[in-house]
């Protein structure tokens, strides 16, 4: 306000009419005012110039942002302390205060999921289908996994915008197992660079067993999301540090690539780990055998850094977070705090990609087309870059170690959503459903560039976007169709392919045009005699593809 006041009285235009800095200032001032002014109309549906502050968490809810999201922390509370349920303009403005792009984002529909309730709706019920595949059987080789409930099961999704969704045992707690391996890959690149980890650990898939003793030929582990590839990690991050402040450099980057969730320690599972960890402890010492870890390794140190990383718990929520810190380029969503450089989970989404799920990796990734990692406490963390992470939890464990309900829930889901990263370049791919595109979107989108088509002549444009699924029928706001456009421009051999595409040759405009009429008014004399002709021939039943240029 005081801005504004002394704005006021310097306003002046200069003498020849250019707005002087105050003015633009002023300008500026009540852009932001309309902005504010039409958010604030969204919820006042009644024009009172009061809205009901309910509304705002509802709306909230629905876009799937948490009231107890980080982000929006403050306004939350501000708002809840209106002791009033209805709030003014002013206060309104005041208190979505540091969050207005937020807010705007949501009004908007411009969060990475405009249609968050019903893409959550789809997911339930994917969820339910899985529900009754009860094959596999819990991992037993620590009796503590051994125990665990096979019916638990849960999911959670976070995108990049930070929307959430969370169904069944999603607060229960498991065991990061194998999960825990890309994380530590991602510190091991952070503090070293790729040219020195890979020193150390290979990229390649293995072809073997997760904790097969086996190095690939220069004596390396094959990749980092098997056994000997994650203990070797383990052996890069901070080793100037002791052991007990190793485990909390780690614990701290997984609170904030999880925004904060509930991390708890497993000491059971540790201690069960380590006493029968014979297969593990073969690996280190074949590596330190064949001088595989960087120098001045503690191995058995290593070691129980390892087995500690895997003992680490989390629940669904916060590993999904996780997730999509990854989708997000190593920013968390929820907090957005940059937690990894880009390039950093760019390499580490790459080895998911090819080694992520055990033996069944190069399976996956053709399948399912998504950079993903399982452990054997029956988690599954799938990264959907730049849209979303998932984290899907069920015990109950296949053959290659994967969950079995994981792996069928990623199945359904990449048949339901053209989410397989190769799906774009799939002509039919319009038969998957695009969570990203408003409703309708992708339909409209392509009425505008088939009339774009249309009008410029380009028939081969026009057969792409046809044989794709676009409407030719499809209209503009103005009743504008492909024809119309192709008719009015003279686009002979564009219009005699609508013609045979098309169920009305003569579809009206909203100034009452034909595509023949639009032909006549710019006297474009072939395309009037194929129209004439099209519509004779489809008055007589024969429809116009038999028409000849
Ligand atoms: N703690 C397990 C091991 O090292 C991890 C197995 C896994 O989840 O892949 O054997």
């Amino acid at each position: 306000m005081k801005t504004r006041a002394v704005d006021a009285r310097a306003s002046k235009k200069s003498g020849n009419g250019v707005e002087e800095p105050s003015q633009a200032v002023d300008h500026i001032f009540d852009g932001v005012n309309r902005e504010y002014q039409e958010m604030f109309s969204v919820f006042d549906s009644d024009s009172d110039g009061l809205i009901d502050k309910h509304e705002i968490f509802d709306l909230l809810e629905k876009s799937g942002i948490l009231l107890n999201d980080a982000r929006i922390q403050q306004t939350v509370e501000a708002i809840r302390k209106f002791s009033s349920p209805k709030i003014n303009f002013s206060d309104f403005k005041a208190t979505i205060g540091e969050n207005s792009s937020l807010f705007k984002n949501i009004i908007q529909q411009r969060l990475i999921i405009p249609e968050f309730q019903t893409f959550c709706e789809e997911i339930r019920e994917i969820f339910e289908t899985v529900r009754s595949n009860r094959s596999g059987k819990v991992a037993d080789y620590i009796p503590e996994l051994g125990r665990i409930d096979p019916e638990k099961y849960a999911l959670s999704v976070t995108t990049v915008s930070g929307q959430r969704y969370a169904i069944g045992d999603s607060q229960t707690p498991f065991c990061l197992q194998s999960t825990s391996k890309p994380i530590t890959y991602c510190l091991a690149l952070e503090e070293h660079g790729r040219e020195k980890v890979h020193e150390h650990v290979g990229r390649e898939p293995s072809g073997r067993g997760f904790n097969e003793l086996s190095l690939n030929h220069k004596d390396l582990p094959h990749n980092p999301m098997i056994n000997s590839g994650g203990i070797m990690s383990c052996s890069l991050i901070r080793s100037d540090l002791n052991l007990a402040d190793r485990f909390d450099y780690i614990l701290q980057a997984w609170s904030k690539l999880s925004g904060n969730a509930r991390l708890n320690f497993n000491n059971p599972v540790y201690l069960s780990e380590r006493e029968t960890a014979d297969r593990n402890f073969a690996l280190g010492y074949f590596m330190r055998e064949k001088k595989t870890f960087p120098a001045g390794s503690d191995l058995l140190q290593t070691l129980d850094f390892y087995f500690q990383c895997c003992s680490i718990e989390i629940d669904v929520e916060g590993l999904s977070v996780v997730a999509a810190s990854l989708a997000n380029g190593g920013v968390c969503p929820i907090s957005g705090e940059k937690v990894f450089s880009s390039t950093t989970v760019q390499n580490c989404l790459s080895l998911m990609g090819s080694c992520g799920m055990y033996d069944f990796s190069g399976e996956f990734a053709f399948s399912i087309g998504l950079p993903a990692k399982s452990g054997v406490s029956g988690a599954v963390m799938v990264v959907i870059p730049n849209v979303m992470g998932f984290a899907i939890w069920s015990p109950r464990l296949d053959a290659q170690g994967n969950s079995v309900r994981g792996i069928e829930f990623c199945q359904h889901l990449v048949e339901q959503y053209n989410f397989h990263i190769y799906d774009s370049i799939v002509v039919d791919s319009s038969k998957k459903k695009d969570p990203r595109l408003k409703k309708n979107a992708s339909k409209i989108e392509a009425v505008v560039q088939l009339c774009w088509a249309a009008s410029q002549g380009d028939l081969f444009e026009v057969q792409n976007l046809i044989s794709n699924g676009a409407n030719p029928d499809g209209a503009d706001y103005d009743g504008r169709t492909p024809l119309h456009l192709a008719a009015s421009e003279g686009h002979e051999a564009v219009v005699l392919y609508l013609t045979s595409k098309c169920r009305n040759i003569s579809p009206v405009d909203r100034w009452g045009g034909t595509p023949l009429s639009d032909a006549k008014k710019s006297g474009k004399l072939q395309v009037i005699r194929f129209l004439e002709e099209a519509s004779l021939a489809h008055l007589a039943g024969n429809g116009a593809s038999a028409l000849q240029i």
